[in-house]
Parts: C-alpha cells; structure tokens; sequence
C-alpha cells in the first residue's frame, strides 16, 4: 500500500485508513482513528475536526502510540519464547530418535 498523509496528525502512514469522526468521510490514519473513538469515549460531546488533533486528542494519541509499542513488545517476546520453546522440543525429540 502507498504511503499516504494523515491530515490530522500530518504523519505518513501505510496501513489501511481508518474514516474520520468528524465528517464520515475523511480518511486519517489508524491511530487517530483510535484517538477520536477514545477521545468520544471520554467526551460524548467533543468537537472532533479531521483536519487537526485537539488538545484531549493529542495526549489521547500520545497514549494510544505507547500502547501500541508495548504491544508489539510483549509480542516479540513472546514470539522469542515460543522459539526457544520449539527450539528445546526439537533438540528433546532428536535425542529420542537418536537413541532409539
Ligand atoms: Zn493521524
């Protein structure tokens, strides 16, 4: 997918757009789409714009970009145990079979 530029937050992104709150039609990238469906959950009668983050919406979003790198953390690490797993199996079945 191309690289497109979010009008809220002027970042560029690739994944597939989320569609602004503000106007149904606006596409912003994913994490402000986030922001604004968190920001709405804070404050049922914010005035969101697609054109640029609020003051709520920026320390949301700042928010919403750690939780997504602690994810992707958690992920890695859990892929690297899940191998070193698969890697302890793999060496306890080549003994059986060596040694049968
Ligand atoms: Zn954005």
């Amino acid at each position: 997918m191309e690289l497109k530029k979010c009008p809220k937050c002027k970042k560029h992104y690739n994944e597939y757009p989320a569609i602004s709150r503000a106007d149904d039609c606006t596409p912003i990238c994913p994490i402000c789409g986030e922001t604004e469906a968190l920001s709405q959950y804070v404050n049922y009668s914010v005035t969101l714009r697609a054109d640029r983050l609020t003051e709520l919406e920026k320390a949301i979003r700042k928010k919403v970009v750690k939780m997504h790198l602690d994810f992707s953390k958690i992920r890695k690490q859990q892929m690297r145990e899940q191998n070193a797993e698969r890697s302890r199996m793999g060496q306890k079945m080549k003994k059986l079979y060596e040694s049968s």
